[in-house]
């Protein structure tokens, strides 16, 4: 096993440094470096969320805003680490103005996102919002209709469990939408084959419920 995960280490950190040149597509003029992942290369449970924001491109790495320690307390939530999961998004890049993901930027960055989960082989892929589940399901639904439903697929060659859930940054600015985060969280450790979840403890409310400027504007592909 120590073999194995350090094998799966080692090729994450060489596709890595092969992606930290992409310029695949024109995000790559205006970012200010790749995002491509954070985590266990051999975590079973792997979230891909839309596409890299203020913080995440400042940083190089995925989810630090406040949705990202939203994610984190939804994962302590449940017993996990980030340490022992793997975090990554749909594109590397972040588009400007956080504005959607083109589908143009979607599909020259797919590859990387396959081979991903090509070498970390995780069991459960959560998609966090609608591009990252349309885009991995292969389906037009969208996560309002298909949230906390797993749905089996093959991905990187091996099945895999989907499961859609909603995007943390959504779930900021609408209570009703954090709940319903909060409950499909909860059956991920069954879905992991972990048993059920312990007792919920509701995160703390997390600052600010306002997105700094520079988070601005909310992007609505993720309701
Ligand atoms: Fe390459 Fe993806 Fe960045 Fe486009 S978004 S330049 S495909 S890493």
């Amino acid at each position: 096993m120590a073999v194995v995960a350090a094998a799966a280490d080692l090729s994450l950190l060489a596709y890595g440094d092969q992606v930290a040149g992409c310029t695949r597509c024109a995000l790559a003029e205006t970012r200010t470096q790749v995002v491509f992942g954070a985590g266990s290369p051999t975590a079973e449970l792997m979230f891909v969320g839309e596409a890299p924001g203020f913080h995440e491109d400042k940083n190089g790495i995925p989810f630090v805003g406040a949705a990202g320690k939203l994610l984190s307390k939804l994962l302590e939530g449940i017993g996990l680490s980030r340490d022992e999961v793997y975090i990554c998004n749909t594109v590397k890049c972040r588009p400007p103005g956080n504005r959607n993901p083109l589908p143009e930027e979607l599909e020259a960055c797919e590859t990387h996102l396959f081979r991903q989960i090509e070498i970390i082989q995780p069991r459960l892929v959560a998609t966090l919002g609608n591009f990252a589940t349309k885009l991995l399901s292969g389906k037009p639904a969208g996560i309002t209709q298909v949230h906390g439903r797993e749905q089996q697929v093959v991905l990187g060659g091996r099945p895999v469990t989907l499961y859609p859930i909603f995007h943390p940054a959504a779930a900021l600015y609408t209570p009703r939408m954090l709940q319903v985060l909060e409950e499909d969280f909860r059956r991920i450790p069954e879905l992991l084959g972990l048993g059920p979840a312990p007792v919920a403890v509701a995160p703390e409310p997390v600052a600010p419920l306002h997105a700094a400027p520079s988070e601005q504007p909310l992007q609505l592909g993720l309701f």
